[in-house]
């Protein structure tokens, strides 16, 4: 390995895994660092959850084991010669320890715990990190996975059981790469095959070989290193910026590498050019493509990249990003694109929460925020002129809990069905990417075992495939928008829908964590009207959208036309 520059920021366990453009940033000293964007107040919350977390667990396993937690020694220094000498005495778990830097490496594994004698008689340590998500990621089949317990923590204490679908964390894996590579620095990694543990949201220490994740950390290693000696030595650039949403949005050079992608008009911007995607198209021959008007000008026959047969879409999305207007356009398909009426529309969103160990939070689904809109006078009379407008089930006024909140929700629905049915009027209940909502019924369901009036999964099911249901999102993702993204907020504000400045879902987070912990009677009372005001604007907002985009169908001239008009455009 090329020696590491001393006049420059050690790596520390996130190294590789943030984006190299990072990396190099974090380390540029003409870069002023005011050009970072603040941590949002979510990410803030996120944080300090993390923080907690390990901290409760840190305490769990002091009062398992009578030993200290490191973690309290405030000075980096002192609490590194503490966890040296606990190293050298062979305690058989180290708790908050923190190591010195070696070889261009900084890091702090939460947990050492002791593996086999080395050779010479020296004590080993294998890294262990506590991590407030699930250990493992993804979806794929569950598979037997070594898993050792808080109380029983050691490695060859650990059995072999199922615990859920998915693999290894990959992202964990390299942050315990990253402390292996420090402890083999030092001396003190075991000898053997190399493994590390997370323990994650379940309290259990799970354990994987490190043999592959150690291959991608030096390989991700050397091209960050690589990067930062052309930095120092001046030589061009190895890096730039690609826009990466799983980076991007939680980095805090995502205003300056977005204004930049912007000013370039860069194809990472064009919706469906995924990161892997954009660094394909800056290699084509005989050019590469790396504007939108590049990618605009360019015929799906001639675009040969591995992995993306039809790039017809993407090619789409960047004329109309060059269109000039923010209308979207109807696909090369013919069909209806309209968004279907009824007699009674209903349009519906929730807001939940998800657990918190580590502040004491459950799960929670705690609004089902409705607009009915009845579009009948006929059924206007029927019924005796029912209510309209907005109504919120919540936990906020008659509902304690989530399962009353749905089940009063739920009640009211299938009033409204039962009616409908009777009377033979049409009925719809209408959301935007309507699996948030199933899911959340559903895990409500789960949790609600014995409640009354709590729909059953067959239910839910039932009602998602019924007549009633209707996914806006399935429609405006028919059309080809001149946005980055189909998201609810940008094209609901392009039909003319508007929310508090700045409002939005990781927001309103904050907001009802803030109200589930707050005993200020007023602070509770105006949180909750920013709840209810933020949910009642989503649910305008889906009105808004699709009376706005059946409006721009039907208009003569109609003002949605075919992407085939942009044909044969020099772009
Ligand atoms: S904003 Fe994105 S491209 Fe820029 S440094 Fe951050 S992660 Fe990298």
């Amino acid at each position: 390995m090329t020696d590491w520059p001393k006049s420059l920021a050690l790596a520390s366990s996130r190294f590789t895994l943030d984006c190299a453009h990072r990396v190099v940033n974090d380390r540029d000293p003409l870069l002023p660092s005011d050009l970072k964007a603040a941590r949002s107040e979510d990410q803030l919350l996120r944080e300090e959850e993390g923080i907690l977390f390990e901290y409760n667990v840190r305490t769990e396993l002091v009062a398992i084991h009578n030993v200290v937690d490191l973690g309290l020694i405030v000075d980096y220094q002192e609490r590194s010669e503490a966890t040296l000498r606990a190293i050298k005495r062979g305690d058989v778990i180290i708790v908050g320890a923190a190591l010195p830097s070696a070889d261009g490496r900084s890091g702090a594994p939460d947990i050492l715990v002791r593996g086999p004698a080395k050779n010479g008689g020296a004590n080993s340590y294998f890294p262990v990190d506590i991590k407030n998500h699930k250990p493992l990621e993804g979806s794929s089949k569950a598979t037997k996975q070594i898993v050792s317990s808080l109380k029983e923590f050691s490695k060859h204490q650990a059995s072999e059981i199922e615990i859920g679908p998915g693999k290894p964390d990959s992202d964990d894996s390299l942050i315990l790469s990253h402390y292996w590579r420090l402890l083999e620095s030092l001396g003190y990694m075991p000898e053997g095959e190399p493994f590390g543990a997370i323990i994650g949201s379940d309290k259990k220490l799970v354990w994987r070989s490190l043999v592959e994740p150690l291959r991608d950390y030096d390989t991700q290693f050397a091209v960050r290193l690589a990067a930062l000696m052309a930095l120092i030595d001046q030589k061009p650039p190895h890096t730039r910026p690609i826009w990466n949403s799983s980076w991007c949005e939680k980095c805090h050079w995502q205003d300056h590498c977005k204004e930049k992608l912007l000013a370039e008009q860069h194809v990472s911007l064009i919706k469906g050019v995924s990161y892997t995607r954009a660094v394909a198209l800056d290699s084509v021959k005989p050019a590469p493509i790396r504007t939108w008007a590049d990618l605009a000008n360019t015929s799906a026959a001639d675009l040969k990249i591995k992995g993306w047969p039809k790039p017809q879409l993407e090619i789409d999305h960047a004329r109309a990003r060059l269109s000039g207007t923010n209308i979207p356009f109807t696909p090369r398909e013919s069909g209806d694109f309209s968004v279907p009426r009824a007699d009674v529309e209903i349009d519906f969103d929730m807001e939940s929460i998800g657990k918190s160990e580590a502040n004491g939070r459950l799960d929670c689904v705690y609004l089902w925020g409705t607009l009915t809109s009845i579009r009948s006078k006929e059924v206007r009379q029927v019924l005796g002129n029912p209510k309209e407008g907005f109504h919120g089930f919540s936990i906020f006024e008659k509902n304690e809990t989530e399962s009353e909140a749905l089940a009063s929700f739920w009640a009211w629905a299938q009033d409204w069905i039962a009616k409908s049915k009777e009377h033979n009027f049409s009925l719809k209940f209408y959301c935007f990417s309507g699996t948030a909502e199933l899911t959340a019924m559903k895990d409500v369901s789960k949790r609600s075992i014995g409640k009354g009036g709590v729909p059953s999964i067959e239910e839910i099911d039932g009602f998602k495939k019924s007549e009633f249901w209707l996914d806006i999102r399935d429609h405006v993702k028919k059309f080809i928008w001149s946005t980055e993204n189909q998201q609810l907020k940008t094209v609901g504000k392009i039909a003319g829908a508007k929310w508090e400045e700045g409002a939005n879902g990781q927001l309103s987070i904050v907001w009802f964590d803030t109200w589930t912990r707050s005993t200020d009677v007023a602070e509770r009372e105006s949180l909750k009207n920013r709840l209810l005001e933020y949910n009642t604007n989503d649910v305008e907002a889906t009105l808004i959208l699709r009376n706005w985009i059946n409006d721009s169908l039907e208009s003569v001239p109609p003002r949605i036309v075919s992407i085939e008009s942009l044909d044969g455009h020099v772009f």
